[in-house]
């Protein structure tokens, strides 16, 4: 029961997370700042906003954050 509670709270922890993203994204649209490296400043590849919409960062920032 406890292993499968752990699967469950990762699961949780995730899409918290997840969605923790997906608010801040949305306030990003709503600034004007959407698809704009926070980092670098510079705009995020739309493939990349494709596969991550949430990325806040550019994928060479991305790489460099770890
Ligand atoms: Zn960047």
């Amino acid at each position: 029961m406890s292993q499968a509670w752990s699967q469950v709270s990762g699961v949780l922890d995730s899409a918290v997370r997840e969605l923790d993203e997906l608010d801040t994204a949305l306030e990003r649209v709503a600034t004007g700042d959407y698809g704009i490296c926070r980092r670098c400043g510079r705009a995020i590849d739309p493939a990349r906003l494709d596969a991550r919409p949430a990325a806040a960062l550019c994928i060479d920032c991305a790489r460099l954050a770890g």
